[in-house]
């Protein structure tokens, strides 16, 4: 599979790759041989860019699937990992690097981010992480350093930070999960954000492509819009083979233009660690399907749920996925 130099970086990663999430216990759930056979036939597929966090616990998946594997930056041919930590302090972004590393058995870690990066004050409450990734970067120990986001003026001020390498962004077509401000953002200024980001040097890669599952009844639509931007990667999370056959299909510019995979079998989840119990899906769902729970966050009541997507474009924190 052909590679896209990651922005100023030294990296060439795969139009595609692998969303590590998927197959954790906030998903799939997926024991650890099985799991880890999902990763590994990414990377034998070709896919060469792996995404996890702290937060999802997945690196177990990753170390069983890369065992025997020359992961040093000499192999030009190694998996790409790349993590991200939620945390806010010098300390605690030490703690996680040094976390990712032992779990993964590593001395280097070719990509670390700050996860999740939310619009000011969240950037300057996280000033003592992101020197941490500046000094362990400097150290050689993490090869890039960058963020991930969801809000279009994160990714704008991004372009002007020089030591930021990598910019992971959330973006599709719809604008589905795009925050700007307190507010939504749209698919085109998050669009203008990138641009400037690649035009900055800044590696690419996006998520969301499939806006939490709910574009992919427009598949190849929904890939061309974020490839056709410029980005150097789009992010999916995959947990069957056959997905991960037709991103690579996809990628390799071998799917039939007419193809459409089927998901029928996709149901909609609520994230209960994302959800704020807002409301606004209960007023929205045409088919009455969500409920507040006990905890007074939203559910799903299956047997009125039509999957029919409505519900995810009016969360405001991105807590409604299809899948
Ligand atoms: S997918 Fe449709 S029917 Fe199901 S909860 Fe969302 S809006 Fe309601
Ligand atoms: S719209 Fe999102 S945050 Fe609000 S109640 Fe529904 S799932 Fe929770």
């Amino acid at each position: 599979m052909k590679k896209n130099k990651l922005g100023s970086t030294d990296l060439y990663v795969t139009p595609i790759g692998l969303g590590v999430l998927t197959i954790g216990n906030t998903q799939l759930d997926l024991p650890l041989e099985q799991g880890a056979e999902i990763v590994r036939y990414a990377y034998e597929k070709g896919i060469n860019l792996f995404d996890t966090a702290q937060y999802y616990e997945t690196y177990p998946y990753i170390r069983e699937a890369f065992k025997g594997i020359d992961l040093l930056p000499s192999n030009p041919d190694r998996p790409i990992i790349a993590s991200k930590s939620l945390c806010l302090t010098y300390d605690e972004m030490e703690e996680a690097i040094q976390e990712c590393l032992d779990a993964l058995d590593l001395e280097h870690i070719d990509i670390f981010k700050m996860h999740e990066v939310r619009e000011n004050p969240d950037w300057e409450n996280r000033a003592g992480a992101w020197q941490c990734l500046k000094d362990y970067k400097a150290k050689g120990i993490v090869g890039a350093i960058g963020i991930s986001t969801h809000h279009v003026d994160v990714v704008e001020q991004m372009a002007e930070v020089t030591d930021c390498d990598i910019v992971f962004p959330l973006i599709n077509y719809a604008g589905l999960g795009i925050r700007k401000g307190a507010g939504t953002g749209t698919a085109d200024e998050m669009a203008a954000a990138i641009q400037k980001c690649i035009a900055a040097g800044k590696g690419i890669f996006a998520m969301k492509a499939f806006g939490g599952g709910n574009l992919t009844g427009t598949y190849q639509k929904a890939l061309n819009y974020v490839r056709d931007l410029g980005t150097h990667s789009i992010m999916v999370g995959m947990g069957k083979k056959e997905e991960i056959d037709d991103l690579v299909a996809y990628a390799q510019g071998t799917l039939p233009p007419d193809y459409q995979p089927d998901v029928s079998f996709k149901i909609i989840h609520i994230d209960q660690g994302d959800c704020e119990g807002c409301g606004s899906c209960v007023k929205r769902c045409p088919n009455k399907a969500i409920y507040y729970n006990e905890n007074g966050l939203a559910d799903v009541n299956y047997d009125v749920c039509l999957t029919c997507g409505y519900c995810a474009p009016v969360c405001p924190v991105r807590a409604i996925i299809m899948w």
